[in-house]
C-alpha cells in the first residue's frame, strides 16, 4: 500500500475493524510521513447476467434499477436511502444466488414485491411499466387486486 500523502511504500497497520457489509477497515499510518488514513477490503462478487425477455443479455446496472425505481417513486414519500437501500438488497440477492445468468424479470419482480410494501401508488406506477398494463382495464384491474389485498 502506497502512502497517499508522500508516496512511501511501507505503512504500519494500527487498527482492523469489521465494517456493516463484511468488509474489513485498517487504519494506517505511513512510517516515513506519520499521516494516518484507511483501507478498506470488501469481496468483489459476480452480479449474473439479466436474460431478457426477448433473449439478449444485459449486464446488471445498479444505477439503470435506481433510476426505474426513483421515476415510480417521484413526488411520494420514499426516502432516498430507502430506493437505495431497496437497489442494495435486490443486486445482494442476485449474486447471492451464484449464477451466470438469470431471466430479468427476476429483478422486475423483486422490486414490485418490494414497491408494494414501500409505496401503493409508485408500486402502481412501476407496474404499469413493468407488467405492460397499457390500458386502463388492465391497470383498474391491478388496482383492485391491491385494494382487496
Ligand atoms: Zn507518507
Amino acid at each position: 500500500m502506497k502512502c497517499p500523502y508522500c508516496g512511501h511504500d511501507k505503512t504500519r497497520v494500527i487498527d482492523t475493524s469489521h465494517d456493516t457489509r463484511g468488509g474489513i477497515r485498517r487504519r494506517r499510518v505511513c512510517v516515513n510521513c506519520d499521516q494516518r488514513y484507511s483501507t478498506y477490503e470488501r469481496p468483489v462478487l459476480a452480479t449474473p447476467l439479466l436474460v431478457k425477455r426477448d433473449g439478449t443479455r444485459e449486464e446488471f446496472s445498479r444505477d439503470k434499477l435506481m433510476a426505474g425505481i426513483r421515476v415510480a417513486c417521484a413526488k411520494r414519500p420514499v426516502a432516498a436511502v430507502d430506493i437505495e437501500r431497496l437497489v442494495g438488497e435486490i443486486e445482494a440477492r442476485l449474486q447471492q444466488m451464484g449464477k451466470a445468468e438469470i431471466p430479468s424479470r427476476h429483478v422486475g419482480d423483486q422490486v414490485i414485491g418490494q414497491l408494494k410494501s414501500l409505496d401503493e401508488v409508485a408500486y402502481i406506477r412501476y407496474a404499469i411499466v413493468y407488467l405492460r398494463l397499457d390500458d386502463l382495464e388492465s391497470i383498474r384491474s391491478e388496482i383492485d387486486r391491491l385494494l382487496a389485498e
